[in-house]
């Protein structure tokens, strides 16, 4: 099988009603923006054995590979709207590139989002980049620049699931209930675009927790030029992961461990409104600290001062 039939047999779909004037098949992409919508690029690269082990269903790397790009829109508060894919293969097999084929548009199809674009190349391992090209209403994109003293800090979902069914899946520990839950947090991230878009007109800084959540946090109060405070004892933990591990470990998942792409974000005094979004879109949302003047993370457990340690469950970034 050559690069052209992979393209035809497994990439090329109808894809009219999308804002498309020419998709795949010429030498480039021909889009149709909303008049008067800021454009957002985002993109993102897989590496096989870095970035998900090799074993991973090929159905699960298609729908990640979509899903890490969805988060970043979410975050910025966006609609996906188009896709272009960057593929290096070792080997063309069908049984693995149907399987990726088939992930890969479960996560567009989800999110009305159209691949309409690119490359297919041959490689010593598998590489996987995927961009997404996204819209906002004029100057409403969030940022991660944008926290102010005074703000409360909120979360969506659970925290610290996909890195311990990451940690399962290395380790090979028997299904259960609580173990499936954990494995497909890793292997299916549900982007947070729906919720990202309602909070973007009140929020002030937001950005997806991909590395954990106290590096991600980090990461938005110093681009902002503030402090925070966390309490450990507000994150919300699942009780997949509280009934396979106690609380210090689950929160060092937490903490430290990445992939969850849920949400962090900042807002002042908008609590209704988050409350109406989260009965909206079936997704928690809750409060766990405060934004402050001065610069630095600081954690409290039970309001005692906690001094947290980096213990690095991030194997895969
Ligand atoms: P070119 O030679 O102009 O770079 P290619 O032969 O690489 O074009 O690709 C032919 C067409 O198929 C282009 O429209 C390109 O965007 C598209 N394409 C290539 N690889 C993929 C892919 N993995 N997924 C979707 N579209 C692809
Ligand atoms: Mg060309």
């Amino acid at each position: 099988m050559d690069e052209f039939e992979i393209i035809r047999r497994y990439f090329e779909r109808e894809s009219s009603g999308k804002n498309i004037r020419i998709g795949i098949g010429d030498d480039g992409a021909v889009l149709i923006p909303s008049p008067d919508r800021d454009l957002i690029s985002v993109v993102d690269t897989l590496v096989s054995g870095i970035h998900f082990p090799e074993s991973l269903a090929p159905e699960d790397i298609g729908y990640r590979a979509v899903a890490v790009n969805l988060s970043d829109v979410a975050a910025m508060g966006a609609r996906p709207r188009w896709m272009t894919l960057a593929l290096t293969l070792a080997e063309f097999a069908p049984v693995w590139l149907d399987g990726f084929a088939r992930g890969l548009f479960e996560a567009a199809d989800e999110n009305e989002l159209a691949l309409v674009g690119g490359d297919t190349t041959r490689g010593n391992e598998t590489v996987i980049s995927v961009q997404i090209i996204a819209d906002v209403e004029p100057g409403q994109a969030m940022t991660r620049a944008a926290a102010e003293p005074g703000d409360a800090i909120y979360i969506t979902g659970t925290v610290g699931d996909a890195a311990a069914g990451l940690s399962i899946l290395q380790s090979g520990s028997p299904a259960s209930d609580d173990v499936d839950y954990l494995i497909a947090r890793f292997a299916r991230p549900a982007a947070r675009v729906e919720v990202g878009a309602a909070i973007s007109h009140f929020a002030h800084a937001a950005i997806d927790l991909s590395d954990g959540l106290f590096a991600d946090l980090e990461k938005l109060l110093a681009a902002s030029g503030v402090s925070g405070s966390l309490e450990l004892a507000d994150i919300p933990l699942s009780t997949y992961l509280t009934n396979l591990m106690d609380e210090d470990d689950a929160l060092r998942f937490a903490l430290g461990g990445g992939d969850d792409y849920e949400l962090c974000f900042t807002a002042n005094a908008a609590a209704d409104e988050i409350g109406e979004i989260s009965a909206r879109s079936g997704v928690a949302i809750t409060p766990v600290g405060q934004v402050g003047e001065g610069s630095g993370l600081h954690c409290t457990r039970n309001g005692d001062e906690y001094h947290y340690q980096d213990a690095g469950y991030r194997h895969f970034h």
